[in-house]
C-alpha cells in the first residue's frame, strides 16, 4: 500500500500544472512522486559559509555575503542599460549588477534592509562586481535555507523557460519532501543497515535533496549508490542462479584424441601459465552440468585464440560440433585462416559463413552444419541468420570487442536442433542443456564495468604475455617531424620489416575521411616510391574480395607499408610487421589506440608504435596520447578510457542498463560496487529464494525492478 504514495502521478504536487507536467514527463521522465524523488542533484554548492567583501580573490568561484545595499543607479542605454547597486557590509563595497529584469530587482531593493547575496565575483576596472546575484532579504527561513549545501539539478532549456532551472526543481523537491514522511519503504534488510551502518531510505532521500549538514549528506549519498549498486548486483546474481538452475550444459567429460593430438603435436608453442590456468577453468565448467558462460579477458596479443580453439577441440571431442562469431569481416577470415593453419593436419572441417559468402556454398555449409560434417564454423553476424542450424552445437565462442549486443547473444541459445527450434520465450525449457558460451572481449575492459557489464558471467583473466615479447617503444609526434618518421620507417623496411599507416575513420563524415585517407596514401605512394616499395590499401568502402586480397598482399610480405582504416583494428596478425603509424591519433579512443598498437610487436623484433598529431590537441586527447606513451597495459589503459569516457559512452553499455546509475559512479565508487556485489552474494548463499522473512524488503524491492524487464536469465 505503501508505494502507492509514490506512484502518485507528479502532477498532483504542488506547484505542477498540466503544462509542467507534461514537460517533466517529456524532459526529464519524470511522471511520479517516486521519478522525482530520486532525481538527484548532480552536485552542491556549499553556502555554509558567508564572506566579507574585502575577503574576495579573483580565484573564488563564488561568494556569499550578508549586508545592505546603500544606492542603486541605472546606466547606459538599450541594450547596454544595466542596473548597479551598491552593496555594503563592514570591512567594504561591491557592485550588483543587472542587465535584465531590471525593473523586478528594483521593486526588491528596500533601503536599509539586509541582503544574503550569492554569486560570482568578477574583476572589471580593478573593482569586483557580482553580475546577476541571487538575493534574499534576510529573514530567519532564508538564513536558515541559505546557510547549506544548495542542491544544483540538471534541467533544460524548455523546463527553465517554465520557471523550472535548477532552483524550481529544488522548490518542487522541498513541496514533496514533508509528504514523504513515513511513506518510504525500506529496501534493504535491517542485517544490511545495520551491518553496514546504512541510514534509512527516507532518511537518505530527504538529506540527498536538502541535506542538513555535510555528514548527512554523506551519509544520504552512501547509503542511495550502495542500494543502487546492490540491486544491480542481485539482478545479476539471481540471473546466473535462474540460469544455473534451469538450464543445464553438455557435459563434456573427456579430453579426448583431437585435443591430445593437437596438444602434442601441432601446438606451435608452449602455452603460458596463464593460457593452461584458464583452460583449466574452462574444462572445469565444461564438465560440471552446467552450462558454461564464461567472460575470457586478456590483453591484445595474449594469445585468447588459441584458448578458445582449445576449447572447441573439446567440444569435438565429446562430439559436439562449435562455432566462433566475430564482430567483422576481416576478423571472420582471420580467425578461420588461423584455425585452417593450426587444425591443417588434422581432419576436422571448419567453414567460413560471412556477409560475402555466395549462395551456392552457404547451401552446402547449411547441409554440412546439419549432418554433423562441419565441425567448425567461423563468421561473422551471419551466424544469427535463422537457416543456420547445426546437428549438435556444445560450444559458442564469441570474440566480442563490445560490439554483439545481449540480445544477440541469446539468440545463439536457438542454434542447435534439439530440443526445438524456436527460441523459447520463458523459463519453459527448464530442464533443456544449451551451448556452453565464451565472451573473449578484444581489449580488456575495467573491472568495475566488468563486474556490471559482463556481472552473471563467470571471468578469467590472461594475464601474461607470451614469452619473448618486447616491450612496443610509443613515441608521440607533431607533424612536423613527418621527415624523420619516413627516414625512419625506411630503415625498418630496409630491415625487411612492414608497416601500417593507420588514418582515423568516423562515421558521420566518411567521404571527408575517405579523402583524408586517399591523400595520405598519395603522399605516402610519393614518399616511398616503386620498384623498391610497394604498398597496400585497405578501407571500409572496398568491396570485401578487394580487401581481401590486398589484405593478402600484405600478410604475405609481398607489399611492405598498408594503408589503412581502423578496419585492421582488431585481431590482424602479421608477426613481420613493426611499425605501426597513426595519423590524427586525437581522433582515436583509447581502447583504439591499444587495439592499433596491438598490431605489432607480434614477432621477435622490437616494434614501434608512432602517434603523429597536429599541435592543437584537446586535454582528453593530450590524456590519451600520454597514456599510451606511458605503458603497455590493457588494463590500465582501460581504467583511465572509463575515467575519460564514463561508463554511458563505453559501446556496450547502453543495452546492458548500467547507463541507468542515476547516482553511484563506477570509477569513483569500485568500492562499494565490491561491496555490493559481496554482500548480494552473501545474501544469496544464504537464501537464495530471498524467501526468509528478514529479507522480505528485499525480494519486494526486486519484485518491482523485474516487472517490467526482460528476463536477464536468459542472455549470457
Ligand atoms: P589476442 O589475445 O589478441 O587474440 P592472439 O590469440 O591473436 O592474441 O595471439 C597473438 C599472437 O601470439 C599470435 O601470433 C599467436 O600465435 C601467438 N601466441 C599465442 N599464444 C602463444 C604462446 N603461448 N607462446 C607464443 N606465442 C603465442
Ligand atoms: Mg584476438
Amino acid at each position: 500500500m505503501q508505494n502507492n504514495f509514490l506512484d502518485t502521478p507528479i502532477e498532483y504536487l504542488k506547484g505542477v500544472g498540466p503544462q509542467r507536467s507534461d514537460l517533466l514527463k517529456k524532459e526529464l521522465n519524470i511522471f511520479t512522486f517516486n521519478d522525482l524523488i530520486t532525481f538527484y542533484p548532480f552536485r552542491y554548492v556549499d553556502r555554509t559559509k558567508f564572506y566579507k567583501v574585502k575577503e574576495i580573490t579573483v580565484d573564488l568561484p563564488y561568494v556569499q555575503l550578508r549586508g545592505k545595499i546603500t544606492d542603486v543607479e541605472i546606466v547606459g542605454k538599450n541594450k547596454g542599460k544595466r542596473l548597479i547597486a551598491h552593496f555594503n557590509d563592514e570591512t567594504g563595497t561591491i557592485e550588483l549588477v543587472w542587465f535584465q529584469g531590471i525593473k523586478w530587482i528594483t521593486e526588491k531593493f528596500k533601503p536599509n534592509t539586509e541582503f544574503i547575496v550569492f554569486g560570482k565575483p568578477t574583476l572589471f576596472n580593478n573593482k569586483f562586481n557580482i553580475a546577476h546575484p541571487e538575493i534574499e532579504e534576510v529573514s530567519d527561513e532564508n538564513t536558515r535555507l541559505a546557510a547549506a549545501l544548495q542542491p544544483v539539478y540538471n534541467t533544460t532549456e524548455k523546463l527553465k523557460s517554465r520557471g523550472l532551472e535548477s532552483k524550481g526543481i529544488l522548490r518542487l523537491q522541498k513541496a514533496l519532501i514533508p509528504l514523504i514522511k513515513n511513506k518510504i519503504p525500506e529496501t534493504l534488510s535491517s542485517q544490511i543497515i545495520n551491518g553496514l551502518k546504512l541510514i534509512s531510505r527516507e532518511e537518505a532521500l530527504k538529506n540527498i535533496h536538502l541535506p542538513e549538514n555535510p555528514e548527512l549528506l554523506k551519509k544520504a549519498e552512501l547509503r542511495l549508490k550502495f542500494e543502487e549498486l546492490f540491486f544491480i548486483q542481485l539482478r545479476l546474481l539471481k540471473a546466473k542462479q535462474i540460469r544455473q538452475k534451469t538450464y543445464s550444459g553438455f557435459v563434456f567429460s573427456t579430453v579426448g584424441n583431437y585435443f591430445n593430438e593437437f596438444y602434442n603435436k601441432h601446438l606451435p608453442f608452449q602455452l603460458t601459465n596463464a593460457q593452461k590456468r584458464v583452460i583449466k577453468e574452462i574444462r572445469n565448467d565444461m564438465g560440471s552440468g552446467k552450462q558454461m558462460n564464461r567472460l575470457l579477458q586478456g590483453d591484445v596479443g595474449s594469445g585468447k585464440t588459441l584458448v578458445a580453439l582449445m576449447t572447441i577441440l573439446i567440444a569435438l571431442d565429446n562430439g559436439y560440433q562449435a562455432c566462433l562469431m566475430a564482430p567483422t569481416e576481416i576478423l571472420s577470415n582471420q580467425h578461420f585462416n588461423t584455425l585452417s593453419r593450426l587444425l591443417k593436419d588434422m581432419d576436422i572441417q571448419v567453414a567460413l559463413l560471412t556477409g560475402s559468402t555466395k549462395t551456392s556454398e552457404r547451401k552446402q555449409i547449411h547441409q554440412g552444419l546439419q549432418n554433423g560434417e562441419i565441425k567448425i564454423l567461423v563468421g561473422t553476424h551471419a551466424l544469427l541468420e535463422d537457416e543456420v542450424q547445426f546437428n549438435n552445437l556444445g560450444m559458442v565462442v564469441i570474440d566480442e570487442q563490445h560490439r554483439f549486443g545481449v540480445a544477440q547473444r541469446a539468440r545463439m541459445w536457438k542454434k542447435t536442433s534439439s530440443p526445438s527450434p524456436t527460441l523459447p520465450k520463458s523459463e519453459n525449457m527448464s530442464g533443456a542443456s544449451l551451448p556452453h558460451i565464451l565472451v573473449m572481449t578484444a581489449t580488456p575492459i575495467p573491472r568495475t564495468l566488468a563486474m556490471t557489464l559482463y556481472g552473471d558471467l563467470d571471468t578469467s583473466v590472461i594475464d601474461e604475455m607470451p614469452p619473448g615479447r618486447k616491450q612496443i617503444t610509443t613515441v608521440h609526434n607533431f607533424d612536423s617531424k613527418r621527415l624523420r618518421v619516413f627516414a625512419f620507417m625506411k630503415e625498418q623496411i630496409k630491415a625487411g620489416r612492414q608497416i601500417y599507416v593507420v588514418y582515423p575513420l568516423i562515421e558521420e563524415s566518411e567521404k571527408l575521411d575517405l579523402k583524408n585517407l586517399m591523400d595520405g596514401y598519395e603522399s605516402i605512394v610519393r614518399e616511398f616510391p616503386l620498384p623498391q616499395y610497394r604498398v597496400s590499401i585497405v578501407h571500409g568502402q572496398m568491396k570485401s574480395g578487394d580487401k581481401d586480397w590486398e589484405m593478402q598482399r600484405f600478410v604475405k610480405g609481398e607489399t611492405q607499408i598498408m594503408v589503412a582504416t581502423t578496419v585492421i583494428e582488431v585481431g590482424v596478425d602479421v608477426p613481420n610487421a613493426t611499425v605501426m603509424m597513426i595519423e590524427n591519433a586525437e581522433r582515436f579512443g583509447l581502447s583504439q589506440l591499444h587495439q592499433l598498437r596491438g598490431r605489432v610487436g607480434r614477432g621477435d623484433n622490437q616494434s614501434f608504435c608512432i602517434l603523429m598529431s597536429s599541435y592543437k590537441l584537446s586535454a582528453d586527447a593530450k590524456t590519451r596520447i600520454d597514456t599510451m606513451v606511458r605503458t603497455n597495459d590493457g588494463f590500465e589503459i582501460a581504467e583511465v578510457d572509463l575515467r575519460l569516457r564514463g561508463p554511458g559512452d563505453i559501446t556496450g553499455t547502453q543495452q546492458s542498463g548500467i547507463a541507468d546509475l542515476h547516482i553511484a559512479d563506477l570509477v569513483k565508487d569500485a568500492q562499494l560496487l565490491q561491496l555490493a556485489r559481496d554482500t548480494a552474494s552473501k545474501i544469496l548463499a544464504d537464501d537464495a529464494t530471498l524467501e526468509k522473512a528478514e529479507n522480505l524488503a528485499i525480494a519486494l524491492q526486486l519484485a518491482n525492478f523485474n516487472k517490467n524487464r526482460p528476463n536477464w536469465s536468459r542472455i549470457s
